[in-house]
């Protein structure tokens, strides 16, 4: 590199940098700030870069200064300090060609929902012990958005159904009420959002689309605070409590429970927490096969037990991962004219490895004291043979809870609460889920419950 840069050499050295950039300060604020800011000049040290306004100077100062200029110093192979001042003429038009020559692909300039995608929903969704919970809460929350359950918060790890979800209730609202305005969205095109109307000065017109929003489904909120910090997790927090203060329906959806979030803002925390709080998990083996099945016929394929059970066996942390297999096994069949054997899917799905870790798990013991303890009976009594409904309904929420928080056996369960067998067990837990479906009070306080244990 020579000491001092053409203009082009320093152009072309911010050029060079910006795809970097873009994976280091993230793509929403590349695309909004830094594909449109101009080298003003370098002299081999000071390396002046113009932005549009003074929010812009001071986020990219504050968030990303030395993330840019390790990039640019690595590009350039010797230190390079970024200065950066605001360049009025720099405003947008978002359309505005780059300095480079090239056009600059326009910044997303309306405020508002993604489409929801139709196979999204609760007629597709197969319901099972590993997603009742959440199934029924959501199943409530589109019944009578805003009036119960709010904010609904949904989290599992990915592929899991989270989505779909949140997207069935999105379809459920709009077909009992058509007027009714609801916005999906995920939490990065939000912050996207958020972006675009702080550096084009439209925040208030971003404000008022949420005005008369009735229900929001905000999609993997992770990233509310993961991508850009806190400006953007405090225009969330307008947002969620605008909504929340009117008695509007949210539900969130995220990869960690609330207390898990990497937020700053404690507030918003605890109200993500006042509401119900459902997790979705692992589907056992069975219902792998049933959504397997579901899946196969939507694309019009029968296939035998064997190889639905073959793909489930094989497959068992993740259903989107699960429906790759089944679509490279269906594309296989509308290519080829070859029967499907079990040694023929093992080899077309080869790439696909068992993956599952397991969870944290509590013990059944701790689950049947916490129980007992807060519904005032007795351990003894509850693993006794009494059947007094005192006692009874405990049980049946220490069984249910125990069959929601661990991977004990029926037979095991059965076992620890004063050796039932495993058909009493399986009657508890259909209670219990039978109550949650209709009685909001025991919702509440499975919810409750679970998050007291979870919290262990
Ligand atoms: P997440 O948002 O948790 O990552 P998704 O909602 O995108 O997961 O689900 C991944 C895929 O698995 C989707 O195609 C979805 O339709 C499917 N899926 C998840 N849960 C179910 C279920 N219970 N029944 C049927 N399909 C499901
Ligand atoms: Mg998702």
């Amino acid at each position: 590199m020579p000491e001092t840069m053409s203009t082009s050499g320093c152009h072309e050295l911010w050029q060079s940098a910006l795809p970097q950039l873009a994976e280091s300060v993230g793509h929403a604020a590349c695309d909004s700030f830094l594909r449109s800011a101009e080298v003003l000049d370098y002299d081999g040290d000071i390396f002046v870069l113009g932005v549009a306004n003074e929010f812009a100077r001071d986020w990219l100062t504050q968030r990303h200064l030395s993330a840019i200029n390790a990039c640019l110093s690595e590009l350039a192979d010797k230190p390079v300090h970024v200065q950066m001042q605001v360049v009025e003429a720099l405003q947008p038009p978002a359309e505005a060609p780059a300095t480079s020559g090239q056009v600059v692909k326009p910044v997303t300039v309306t405020f508002g929902s993604t489409p929801l995608n139709p196979k999204y929903s609760f007629e597709n969704f197969v319901v099972a012990d590993c997603n009742r919970f959440a199934h029924a809460a959501a199943q409530q929350v589109s019944k009578s958005p805003g009036k119960s359950y709010n904010p609904l918060f949904i989290h599992s790890r990915v592929g899991l159904g989270k989505t779909h979800l949140l997207q069935a209730i999105g379809h459920k609202v709009t077909e009992h009420n058509p007027n009714a305005q609801v916005i999906y969205i995920s939490a990065e095109s939000f912050v996207n959002q958020i972006i675009t109307a702080m550096r084009d000065n439209r925040t208030a017109e971003f404000r008022r689309k949420y005005r008369n929003v009735d229900v929001w489904l905000v999609d993997d909120i992770q990233f509310i605070a993961a991508i850009e910090g806190p400006a953007s997790e405090e225009e969330f927090f307008h947002t969620f409590n605008t909504l929340y203060e009117t008695n509007k329906q949210v539900v969130i959806a995220s990869d960690a429970p609330p207390r898990h979030l990497q937020i700053m803002n404690d507030r918003l925390r605890s109200r993500l927490e006042m509401g119900i709080v459902a997790d979705l998990r692992c589907p056992d083996v069975e219902t792998r096969i049933a959504i397997l099945d579901k899946k196969a016929q939507a694309e019009g394929l029968n296939l035998a037990r064997e190889i639905l059970g073959y793909i489930a066996e094989k497959i068992e942390s993740n259903i989107r991962v699960l429906e790759g297999a089944l679509l490279k096994v269906c594309a296989h069949v509308s290519l080829t004219d070859q029967p499907l054997s079990v040694p023929l899917v093992e080899e077309i799905i080869a790439d696909y490895s068992i993956a599952s870790s397991p969870q944290h798990r509590l013990s059944i013991q701790y689950i049947a004291e916490y129980v007992a303890d807060q519904r005032n009976c007795s351990l003894e009594a509850m693993l006794g043979p009494k059947r007094n409904q005192e006692i009874v309904w405990p049980r049946h929420l220490a069984i249910y809870l125990t069959r929601e928080l661990t991977d004990s056996s029926l037979a095991a369960i059965g076992q620890f609460f004063g050796g039932r067998d495993h058909s009493t067990v399986l009657h508890a837990y259909t209670k219990v889920s039978e109550k949650i479906e209709t009685d909001e009070s025991v919702l509440w306080d499975i919810n409750e419950y679970k998050r007291a244990l979870q919290a262990q």
